[in-house]
């Protein structure tokens, strides 16, 4: 559907917990009380949200979190909104923790392509940013490799720290083994990452070109995000950033956020949002559903704030938002 602005929002991102397995810095470092299970959205509730979202236009949906596969149930729920009619496309993000034990169940569910989160290839760093007690950056990349294998669609999406942006060359190289899209994100100051120092994208670009002179912009689109993208010949896939603070990418933006505990959010940056979860347990009509969701994606507000946070509203971590 049309917004206010005259955008085309047709991508919906569901979180559907706001629980992980592992405690990355600028997420959600020292954990936090997470909602009761009964706070949380049921699957067929969700299922319903996603029906009505259809209805107004919504046709891609990436399923989120905290991490998605912790919830029981995941790879069934992805195949339930696969099935649904006017459903296009069903994406996850994932820290791949307990990818290698789903695989088989999602691409059977006919996931469309997986996200792999993966910050740092070095061992030690991985341990210090995530706290993992025992998944490796070496497991990460085996797991890239079945996914491969599978013929999963998958792409690498690495944050920009100050940690890990001399590793961007060898992160970056991943593309050059396997067919992945390496993606590197500019952090927002969602959360903690509100307190940690960014890292310009420009500066990383310029350490790729150094080391792949032929890089160059492509303008092919992959996905349903704002990255934009680069290819070289001796890469088998594309190299991509998703600089939301620096290269503000609002007029295009495509998306709304359902966060776990049923919350219609419009725009990362702010708080409002409206509450879908109270509607459903009222007993609302399907008609109530849709208009409801209806006027909140019309509302959707111009562009985020990222770069004068003092107008921020939203100041959950991202895991509670669902990232
Ligand atoms: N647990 C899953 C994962 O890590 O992929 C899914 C949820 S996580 C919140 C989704 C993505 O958001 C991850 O790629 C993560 O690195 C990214 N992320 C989290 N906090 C961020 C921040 N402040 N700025 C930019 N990206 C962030
Ligand atoms: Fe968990 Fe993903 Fe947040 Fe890391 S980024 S703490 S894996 S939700």
């Amino acid at each position: 559907m049309i917004d206010q602005f005259g955008r085309s929002i047709d991508y919906m991102r569901i979180s559907v917990t706001d629980r992980c397995n592992l405690r990355c810095r600028y997420c959600m470092p020292n954990g936090a009380a997470c909602e009761k299970s009964g706070e949380i959205l049921r699957y067929d509730e969700l299922l319903r949200i996603c029906t009505a979202a259809v209805e107004l236009g919504i046709t891609k949906f990436k399923i989120t979190g905290g991490e998605p596969l912790v919830r029981k149930g995941c790879p069934d729920f992805i195949a339930a909104l696969k099935r649904l009619p006017g459903v296009e496309q069903v994406t996850l993000t994932t820290n791949g923790l307990l990818l290698a034990e789903h695989l088989d169940a999602l691409c059977s569910a006919g996931l469309d392509a997986a996200n792999v989160s993966l910050d740092t290839l070095n061992a030690d760093r991985y341990r210090k940013l995530t706290s993992s007690v025992s998944f490796t950056p070496d497991d990460c990349l085996r797991l890239l490799e079945s996914c491969c294998e599978k013929g999963l669609r998958t792409k690498v999406n690495t944050v920009l720290l100050e940690e890990n942006r001399n590793e961007a060359v060898s992160l970056a190289q991943i593309a050059q083994k396997l067919p992945v899209d390496v993606r590197f994100i500019e952090l927002m100051p969602i959360g903690y990452g509100g307190t940690l120092a960014r890292v310009n994208p420009d500066e990383v670009l310029r350490t790729l070109l150094d080391r792949w002179p032929d890089l160059h912009a492509v303008s092919e689109r992959r996905g349903n995000g704002p990255a934009h993208y680069y290819a070289s010949e001796s890469l088998l896939g594309r190299i991509g950033f998703i600089d939301a603070v620096s290269h503000r990418f609002c007029a295009d933006c495509n998306r709304v956020r359902l966060t776990s505990t049923g919350q219609l959010k419009p725009c990362l940056c702010f708080d409002s949002s409206v509450e879908l979860r109270g509607l459903l347990r009222a007993g609302c009509t399907d008609e109530t559903l849709v208009e409801t969701i209806r006027n909140a994606v019309f509302d959707k507000p111009r562009a985020h704030c990222f770069d004068a946070r003092e107008n921020m509203t939203e100041h959950r971590m991202m895991s509670e938002i669902g990232g």
